[in-house]
């Protein structure tokens, strides 16, 4: 078993890039161990094919740092939270038990997304109750509660509860994005256009961690959303922000 300190799902292959990478590097660069689980393959994406987005995603793992990287095989837009998904969760959460979970945002253009930040913080906390039980390759596992689940932000404008500076890692965030080529903007790509496809969706994810990098003093910066509320030890963590 591998334990690890943050675990971040996407509920798309390309979701945990373009929401949270910056953070993730920032948290490898620091020495954490951090994980990815896909929650579907993307099969309904209109570029690329399943094939591709896997060997996408495990370059794009490279490049991040993490781990490990699974992906659960959950149905591309018709994944439930219902027992059985919130089950195979449960199970991850108890395999790698993370102290932070880091998921989709709560509400999203894409109706995965909202869906998946339900699955994945009802699972989080379903997985601390020890009657219920799951077991992994045959062995019973011990209930694990992560101390914190943050979902981060994506195509909706949300207000984040806190953002972290990822000024450092903004280039290898770009990058692992980009390793998602089927996806991504890709000048000699015949295939057809989408929403993300376009050179000025790349601006976009430039000018959303710009402008909430901005609001703190620092270049770029990514959000997240807290249900909870995040205390901390001393005001030495939080960033001197004089603008
Ligand atoms: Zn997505």
């Amino acid at each position: 078993m591998q334990q690890l300190d943050i675990l971040a799902f996407g509920a798309h292959p390309d979701d945990v890039e373009l929401g949270c990478a910056g953070t993730i590097l920032a948290a490898v660069a620091e020495g954490k161990k951090v994980g990815i689980i896909d929650l579907t393959k993307g099969e309904l994406g209109t570029r690329g094919t399943v094939a591709i987005r896997l060997k996408e995603a495990q370059e794009a793992s490279k490049i991040l740092g993490v781990a490990i990287r699974e992906n659960v095989g959950m149905a591309d837009g018709f994944f439930k939270n219902d027992q059985e998904h919130q089950l195979a969760i449960i199970e991850c959460i108890r395999k790698f038990q993370p102290t932070i979970v880091l998921c989709n945002a709560p509400e999203d253009r894409h109706p995965d997304h909202g869906r998946a930040a339900s699955l994945i913080a009802d699972a989080c906390f379903l997985a601390g109750l020890s009657k219920i039980q799951t077991s992994h390759q045959g062995v019973a596992q011990a209930a694990w509660r992560p101390a914190n689940v943050f979902h981060y932000i994506q195509s909706r404008n949300l207000l984040p509860s806190f953002v972290v500076d990822i000024s450092a890692h903004m280039d290898k965030k770009m990058e692992s994005i980009l390793a998602h080529s089927s996806q991504f903007y890709d000048p000699t790509s015949t295939e057809p256009n989408t929403f993300i496809s376009g050179n000025s969706f790349l601006e976009f994810v430039k000018g959303r961690a710009k402008e909430l990098g901005q609001q703190i003093g620092v270049d770029y910066a990514e959000g997240f959303i807290s249900n909870k509320l995040i205390g901390v030890k001393s005001f030495d963590g939080i960033i001197q922000n004089k603008t």
